[in-house]
This record gives structure tokens, sequence and C-alpha cells, in this order.
């Protein structure tokens, strides 16, 4: 494919089945917006429209050439230029959560443990004497040290579950701390770029004053935002 070509191009997805014995199977998808589906890449390769796939650096397909699509515009769509300004121009102190439980680096682990499963929270900041931030400890690094110990995966649902030790030898240390006056889009940005899903929010003096977390952030977009154009509800049977 000609990455010169003025033609539109569609970023292809992947899903995976892992099976026990380390086999895989792979299938690549596109969204077609003529067809308004998902498809396979192979419907595509026998659509007259088709021009062509572009490889990722692993050699995976990664974007399919459609002569159909004009080239995504410069100018971003007038809904995004709205969620962007909402983004900027919203403080993480109006979407916080202003009511935060902190740990300390000497608390033994299945306390830690206890505080999560009880109050049903997927992770806590580490503060010093002064509710200054050293950290945050998750269920997923109280999980990650058990596995460990264990050599194998275990599941935490419990406190009795919960590794021996304290909070400093698993917490995640250094966690960007952000202003209480900085935007949701920053805190957004952050989050993103070092893979945390909370993160703590200080006052001017350094010390603790909420917890903002991904989910208070999709939820404060799903709320405030424009909406998007479907939901897919996975149902039990
Ligand atoms: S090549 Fe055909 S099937 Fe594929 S995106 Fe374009 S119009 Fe849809």
């Amino acid at each position: 494919m000609d990455d010169t070509s003025p033609v539109g191009k569609l970023q292809v997805r992947s899903r995976q089945v892992v099976s026990g014995g380390g086999s895989s199977v792979t299938e690549f998808t596109v969204y077609c917006p003529f067809r308004r589906r998902s498809l396979g890449i192979d419907e595509c390769e026998e659509c007259a429209a088709y021009d062509g796939t572009s490889d990722g650096s692993a050699g995976e397909p990664a974007e399919v050439a459609c002569t159909r699509l004009t080239p995504a515009p410069d100018v971003p769509p007038v809904v995004e230029v709205v969620a962007r300004g909402a983004l900027e121009r919203t403080t993480v102190s109006r979407i916080m959560a202003r009511h935060v439980v902190c740990v300390q680096a000497d608390m033994p682990l299945q306390e830690v443990a206890a505080v999560l499963v009880r109050r049903r929270i997927g992770g806590v900041p580490v503060v010093d004497d002064e509710f200054r931030p050293l950290g945050m400890i998750s269920k997923t690094d109280l999980v990650r040290r058990s596995c460990k110990d264990a050599e194998e995966d275990i599941e935490l649902s419990t406190a009795a579950a919960a590794p021996a030790g304290c909070v400093a030898e698993v917490m995640t240390p250094s966690v960007a701390a952000l202003s209480e006056r900085a935007s949701v889009l920053e805190a957004a940005a952050i989050m993103a770029d070092r893979g945390i899903h909370r993160m703590p929010i200080v006052g001017r003096d350094g010390r603790i004053v909420g917890v903002v977390s991904s989910l208070d952030i999709l939820g404060w977009i799903s709320r405030d935002l424009p909406q998007g154009e479907g939901v897919a509800i996975l149902q039990e049977t």
C-alpha cells in the first residue's frame, strides 16, 4: 500500500484467543463506515474499494486503505473540539473522590487488603505523617506479590489471601501527584502515559486532598460529554 496515496485508511483491530497449551488464534477486523459494521480483513479484501493493507512494526496488519474513504481531514470534528475543551477546562478537583482513605508505608499487607476488600476500592495512596503522597498500593500490587510468593495465580477476594510483608515492599513508589488545579485532560494524559489507574491529588502544600481514578474520568465523560453512537451490553444468559 502506498503510504502517500490520497485514499482514506482504517485502523486494523485484532482479537486473539489464547489456549492453555500456549496456542492462539488471531483475527483482524476493521470498521467499515459504509456497511456500518465491523468485518474481517478478508471480507474487505474482496471489496472493489479495497486498496491494500499496510503492516505494523511487528509485521501485523495495521491499516487498510479504502478508495471510498477520503483521507481524514486535519480539522477535528466539532464534537471533538467541544470534548477537548471540556477536558481542558474542568479541574480534577471537580471530579475526584474527596474522601480519601490512605495508608502508611509500614502497614502490614493483610491490613491493607482488609481495607481494600471492606471498602470495595481498588487501591489507596500511601502517605507520610504529613499526608504527603509516597506512592500508591493496589489490589494488583498485592496479587502480583502473592503470585510471586506462591508461584501461581491467585485471586484477592479476601484479606486472608494477602501476602506477608508491608506496604513499602510492594507499593508503586513516587506516583505522580497532580495539583488540584490541574485539568482532567492532564490527569488522563498522565494515567494513559504511565499505565496507572489512579493518582493522588494534592493542594498547594503538597498534602493529599483527593484521588482521581480512570473510572472517575469515564463516569464524568459519560455524564457530561456528548454521547457515542451506541453501547453493547453483555447480558448474562
Ligand atoms: S474496502 Fe470495502 S469493505 Fe473495506 S472499508 Fe472500504 S468499503 Fe468497506
